[in-house]
């Protein structure tokens, strides 16, 4: 398939674009079009088969449609000599959170989302263990859509509310589930999806994406995910 058939919001198909990407691979075939319809998605996926933009593109491409009524309140920097959030209470209030099992793959899927935010009004923020508290509550104050984390930084950051807030969180995704599983994230996760719009009307999507699928990530479908929920491999 053809990004270009696959129905984005022309900021999303141009970053594609941009990004050099012009044919889906064979899961973003599968999941764009599912995630777009409002359905909870497990897809067993190995890295370097373009499962990043498999929830991206998507999730990128509903949100864009509403991104002027979304987006997170940013500070007037303009304004401000140095900037301290904590002074103007601005806290992150992500839209989506994406949960990965190491500082490299944070990093990596940051990058990739920043190229599909190109020209957006939706702006990504990363965390993980070992970023000094500091820069992290900096960058969340800048203004935080779309919020990639690893699970143990995640959880200390839903522990400060003046930092950051699950109620807007309309997209959970966990990424590379069975590596942070093996990692005894369990409780972790369990919190993190427990976390977010719990309104009944928020249609809160989740997704899961992992090379294997293992127990505790088919108990961690079964408690969060809808029951018609796509499984894709
Ligand atoms: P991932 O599996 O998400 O780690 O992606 C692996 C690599 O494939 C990354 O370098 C992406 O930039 C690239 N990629 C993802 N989707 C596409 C696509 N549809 N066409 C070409 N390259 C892609």
């Amino acid at each position: 398939t053809k990004f270009a058939e696959a129905n984005l919001h022309p900021i999303v198909l141009r970053n594609c674009q941009l990004a050099g990407y012009n044919f889906t691979t064979p899961i973003q075939a599968y999941t764009i079009p599912v995630i777009k319809a409002g359905f909870d998605v497990v897809a067993i996926a190995q890295t370097g088969s373009g499962k990043t933009a498999a929830y991206l593109v998507p999730i990128l491409s509903k949100l864009m449609g509403k991104a002027k009524k979304l987006a997170a309140p940013r500070p007037d920097v303009t304004k401000l000599s140095k900037f301290d959030p904590r002074a103007h209470g601005v806290r992150a209030e992500p839209l989506v959170v994406i949960v990965v099992p190491t500082r490299e793959l944070a990093i990596q899927i940051f990058d990739e989302a920043r190229r599909m935010c190109y020209r957006s009004m939706l702006r990504p923020c990363v965390a993980y263990g070992g970023l000094p508290l500091g820069i992290c509550r900096e960058e969340l104050g800048k203004g935080c859509d779309i919020l990639i984390a690893s699970p143990g930084r995640l959880c200390d950051l839903m522990d400060k509310p003046d930092l950051l807030s699950m109620n807007r969180v309309k997209f959970t995704v966990i990424d590379e589930a069975d590596e942070m599983l093996n990692q005894d994230w369990e409780t972790e996760l369990t919190k993190i999806m427990s976390g977010g719009d719990t309104n009944e009307d928020a249609d809160h999507q989740f997704m899961m994406f992992s090379a294997t699928f293992p127990k505790g990530a088919r108990e961690l479908a079964r408690k969060f995910m809808a029951k018609d929920h796509y499984r894709i491999q």
